[in-house]
């Protein structure tokens, strides 16, 4: 396939990612990363990732924490959480994610309100207050409410799959795992006034290539002013894995890991798009090379390095955690100090941003 004949509609999108030619995949890639530079500029901007517990509600078929799944929980404690954000804020990360498993009890609830309420009064010097996003799950729309209200501004929860008869294989088949409360909540953050950012697992055991271009049309639809999407990599206890049903090899799925943010940036040139960890997992210049495909964001591991290791949602013996220096050695700047907010969010509330 000849990049000059992509075109970005669906019939195209899945044509090009279907396409296994080195050369058309790194003069795409090569095409969405001069995208990214003229358009959201050559910065990348840090998140600095907490993994605040493996303890979780869901038993998603593929995720190596399922509620089902017998390994050690942990939990972070609020001092836990707290230290790690000031880590992030001594090295000028400029912001924060929050994930971890779903839970709705009242008293996971009350932490994260009193956490983040903490975390923004934390003192970083000359930067502004830390940023920061949440990733947990699906919540009623009072929590979204009460989360904002303390101090949360971005939040992640990945679609996982556009297409519900593809998200009904991968999920358990009752209420608390449909795709229509998903969907839901996705459109609950976006009216109370979150960045919501969204994303797909690529490489999925079922998934076709016009999945792919399906969710690559879903982030458009949304108007996502972020993506996080990364490849699927199979955890060896889950249902889905010891189903035994087929799935790309290793390397397919990290070139299709490429060559969806490099759509995705020709696409939507001013969102921000993460260079997932499940990139780092399958190389280890993975992070790098997203960024070279169009990524602007990356996610330095900072959770403590012990209960790190517990949030196993597949195998991460390889994970390069919390250094950067890789990108600044390839002569990518970073923007430290800043919340890093997309273009397209800035441009929508008519704000300079930091
Ligand atoms: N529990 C929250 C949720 O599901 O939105 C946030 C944490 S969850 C671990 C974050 C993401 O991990 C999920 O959205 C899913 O896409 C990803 N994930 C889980 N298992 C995975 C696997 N085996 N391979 C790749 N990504 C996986
Ligand atoms: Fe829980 Fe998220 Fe894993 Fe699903 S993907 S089991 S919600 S941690």
């Amino acid at each position: 396939m000849n990049l000059s004949a992509l075109t970005l509609d669906r019939e195209g999108l899945a044509a090009a990612i279907a396409c296994e030619d080195a050369a058309f995949e790194a003069a795409l890639c090569e095409a969405a990363y001069r995208v990214k530079v003229e358009t959201v500029g050559p910065e990348v901007y840090l998140r600095g990732l907490i993994e605040i517990s493996n303890r979780c509600v869901k038993d998603c078929l593929y995720c190596g924490i399922r509620r089902d799944i017998r390994c050690p929980r942990y939990e972070l404690s609020e001092e836990e959480v707290l230290t790690t954000a000031m880590i992030a804020a001594e090295r000028h990360f400029g912001s924060v994610v929050i994930q971890g498993g779903e839970r709705t009890d009242a008293a996971f609830i009350g932490k994260i309100t009193r956490l983040l309420k903490a975390i923004k009064s934390i003192d970083t010097g000359e930067d502004p207050p830390l940023g920061i996003t949440l990733s947990l799950g699906e919540q009623s729309r009072e929590i979204y409410e009460e989360w904002f209200d303390a101090g949360a501004h971005r939040y992640l929860l990945r679609i996982e799959s556009s297409n519900p008869d593809l998200y009904r294989k991968i999920h358990p088949d009752d209420p608390l795992h449909a795709y229509d409360r998903r969907l839901q909540a996705l459109y609950n953050l976006k009216e109370i006034g979150y960045q919501a950012g969204t994303g797909a697992m690529i490489g999925l055991p079922f998934q076709t290539a016009e999945d792919l271009a399906d969710d690559l049309l879903f982030y458009k639809e949304f108007d996502a002013p972020m993506v996080g999407m990364g490849p699927y990599n199979p955890h060896p206890e889950t249902p889905l894995t010891l189903s035994g049903a087929p799935y790309p090899s290793a390397e397919r799925r990290f070139a299709l890991g490429l060559k969806m943010i490099a759509l995705l940036r020709l696409l939507m040139p001013d969102i921000n798009i993460a260079a997932a960890t499940a990139l780092e997992i399958l190389d280890p210049r993975g992070r790098e090379k997203g960024v070279l495909s169009g990524a602007n964001v990356v996610m330095p591991n900072i959770t403590p390095q012990e209960q790190m290791t517990k949030y196993n949602l597949y195998d991460r013996k390889t994970l390069n955690a919390s250094d950067v220096s890789d990108l600044a050695d390839k002569g990518i700047p970073i923007g430290y100090g800043r919340w890093g907010d997309s273009l397209s969010s800035l441009r929508a509330a008519c704000l300079p941003g930091w």
